[in-house]
């Protein structure tokens, strides 16, 4: 059986499972509903979330806010974590070590809110969640089977801040977001 979402997170405790635990703020374990139909997976926290202790509150999270409403989704409404639980220092890449030993904690999460669909953000929740070595640009757009869970993986938001030029390809996404969702809803028979 999953564990609860408070069952992982007591697991999880104060993690200082790699050495990312020397230098972060918080720990960013995730964010909204425990019972959301949609999951989002970004990369990992960034400065104001490591002092906010919450996925997605800088910049990039506004943006994010402002896609979700273009699939008829709020922030309450899903769930929102990351593939490191840390900030790695001055934003760098995950290290592989690093995805090993926190992972178990983000799939424990899936889990336990058995979304309906997981939306990945940009290449290393999507490599994650899909097991391949494929890159983002290859990946998205398009819907995904992996288990029991549809996947939709999209550009990062953060691509989008300093590349405009991504902003109508994200919003696109979402649109397809919204799309997914409704014919998910009609296959269970759960219309909105
Ligand atoms: N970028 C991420 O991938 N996650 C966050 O929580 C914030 C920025």
């Amino acid at each position: 059986m999953a564990k609860t979402l408070e069952e992982v997170q007591k697991e999880l405790g104060e993690c200082t499972r790699c050495e990312l635990c020397e230098t972060r703020t918080t720990i960013v374990f995730g964010v909204g509903n425990p019972h959301a139909e949609i999951m989002f997976i970004g990369e990992a926290p960034g400065k104001q979330e490591d002092l906010g202790a919450e996925p997605f509150i800088g910049a990039a999270g506004k943006y994010l806010n402002e896609l979700l409403a273009i699939a008829g989704l709020e922030r309450k409404d899903v769930y929102i974590a990351n593939v490191l639980k840390c900030r790695p220092p001055g934003n760098a890449d995950p290290l592989p070590h690093q995805i090993e030993v926190c992972t178990p904690f983000l799939r424990e999460q899936v889990r336990a809110i058995a979304p309906l669909v997981l939306v990945t953000l940009g290449r290393f929740a999507s490599q994650f969640i899909l097991k391949t070595d494929a890159g983002i640009s290859h990946l998205r757009g398009k819907v995904h089977i992996t288990g029991r869970y549809s996947v939709l993986p999209i550009f990062h938001p953060a691509a989008a801040i300093y590349d405009r030029s991504k902003r109508p390809i994200l919003e696109q996404d979402f649109e397809l977001l919204r799309l997914l969702i409704e014919k998910r809803h009609e296959e269970l028979g759960t219309r909105q």
